[in-house]
């Protein structure tokens, strides 16, 4: 995005229903966030600044949107900015919290809070874009520092940023680690967007699909993988729907391509 004047480009943090461990990762950036700071000014980050303004070029939105007070107050922050990014699962696909739709609202309330008064207004958990145009997308749960980084710098440049459209395996089989379906566990990796360069399987774990299906995933490699072990769809769907329930129970159009 054009910077003509020098005047730094503002950036505004929004929260809705998630941990905040997204914006919590980029407080572990210390020198690149410096770096950054050059060409950027902060003027809403609830984690780190006190300080709060409407006045924003490009607003960082993470969480799902629930609530009715939810989804108006996204629409005044689309109104606000020139640029809308979906941070993080929660934002970019539902994430977790899509798991709330295998309940009916008063089982979800049963199995939380057990008895107690329920305090809190609840909805059907969405992606930012069911409800807003949404024009960028930094995945992953949480997100990763080094793809935030090249996406933020992308588009201030103004060249957009486009996730990677192949696998997590491609990022896996780069970086020479044994595959976990030869240890004997189910990985996700095969149909899930890259771009966190195989995070979980370099630390020996499968991946959980946190940065959504492939928008065309080579289903019948997956399942020829998963012959090949001898595993079911089931146990591999069961898996998918820690991240993907809100696509999976076809809610919600896929994010659209930036
Ligand atoms: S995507 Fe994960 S880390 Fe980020 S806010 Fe949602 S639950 Fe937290
Ligand atoms: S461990 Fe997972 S991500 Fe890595 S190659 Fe195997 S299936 Fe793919
Ligand atoms: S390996 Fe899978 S679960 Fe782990 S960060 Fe990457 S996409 Fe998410």
């Amino acid at each position: 995005m054009s910077d003509k004047k020098n005047k730094k480009v503002r950036i505004a943090f929004f929260d809705f229903a998630d941990c905040e461990g997204c914006q919590l990762q980029l407080t572990y950036l210390n020198e690149q966030l410096v770096g950054l700071l050059d060409h950027v000014e902060i003027v809403n980050f609830r984690e780190v600044i006190s300080e709060k303004s409407d006045n924003y070029d490009i607003a960082i939105v993470e969480g799902s949107i629930t609530r009715k007070h939810d989804e108006e107050r996204v629409k005044e922050i689309r109104k606000n900015a020139k640029i809308v990014i979906a941070y993080g699962a929660c934002a970019c696909i539902g994430g977790v919290n899509g798991l709330r739709k295998k309940f009916t609202q008063q089982e979800a309330k049963d199995i939380v809070y057990k008895g107690r008064e329920f305090p809190l207004e609840a909805g059907e958990p969405r992606p930012v874009h069911d409800v807003v145009k949404v024009d960028y997308y930094i995945h992953g749960c949480p997100t990763n520092n080094e793809e935030t980084i090249k996406a933020l710098k992308s588009i201030l440049i103004g060249k957009g940023y486009q996730p990677p459209t192949y696998p997590v395996c491609v990022e896996c089989k780069l970086k020479e680690n044994v595959c976990l379906f030869e240890k004997r566990q189910v990985c996700m990796g095969p149909v899930t967007r890259a771009g966190c360069g195989a995070w979980c399987p370099s630390y020996g774990n499968i991946c959980y699909g946190c940065r959504g299906l492939l928008d065309n995933p080579a289903t019948q490699g997956e399942m020829d993988i998963l012959k090949k072990h001898g595993y079911t769809l089931e146990e591999l769907t069961q898996k998918f729907e820690t991240y993907n329930l809100c696509r999976m129970m076809g809610e919600q159009n896929e994010p659209k391509k930036s």
